[in-house]
C-alpha cells in the first residue's frame, strides 16, 4: 500500500466523504430550510424589491409633476438612463416580463407593477 505523497488512500476517502457531506447540507438547506422562512427566499425579496421600487418611482413622479390617481403614466419618463429607474426591473425568476404596468397613477395601495407572480406579493402594502 502507498504510504508516501499526499493522496494516501485514508486522505482520499476522507475528501470524498468530506464533499458528500458538504454537498448534503447544501441540499438539505436549499430543500428544507429555505422554505420555512420565506424571509430567506432571495428571488422573491429580490422580486418585491423591483415592485416597491417602481411604486416609489411612480409616487415621486406624480408627486413632482402633481398627478392625482387616474391621471396617466408616462413610463418613458420613470423607466431609461437618466430616469428615476435607470434599468428596466426584471423578476429574478419570471424575468422583466413578469410586471404588468398600470397606464394610470393607481390609488394609493394599489401596486403600479406587480409581478404575475402570486408568490411574489409584497405585504403591507396598504401606504404604499
Ligand atoms: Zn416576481
Amino acid at each position: 500500500m502507498k504510504t508516501s505523497g499526499y493522496l494516501t488512500p485514508v486522505r482520499i476517502v476522507f475528501w470524498v466523504v468530506m464533499l458528500s457531506m458538504i454537498s448534503a447540507i447544501a441540499f438539505w438547506v436549499d430543500s428544507v430550510i429555505r422554505p420555512r422562512f420565506p424571509h430567506l427566499n432571495t428571488d422573491r425579496a429580490g422580486c418585491v424589491i423591483q415592485q416597491r421600487n417602481v411604486q416609489q418611482a411612480v409616487r415621486a413622479y406624480a408627486a413632482i409633476n402633481s398627478l392625482k390617481p387616474g391621471d396617466p403614466i408616462d413610463w418613458t419618463k420613470i423607466i431609461g438612463p437618466g430616469n428615476f429607474i435607470e434599468k428596466v426591473p426584471s423578476c429574478p425568476v419570471h424575468g422583466p416580463g413578469a410586471y404588468s404596468y398600470t397606464t394610470t397613477i393607481p390609488p394609493i395601495g394599489t401596486l403600479v407593477a406587480p409581478c404575475k407572480d402570486p408568490a411574489h406579493k409584497p405585504s403591507g402594502t396598504e401606504d404604499w
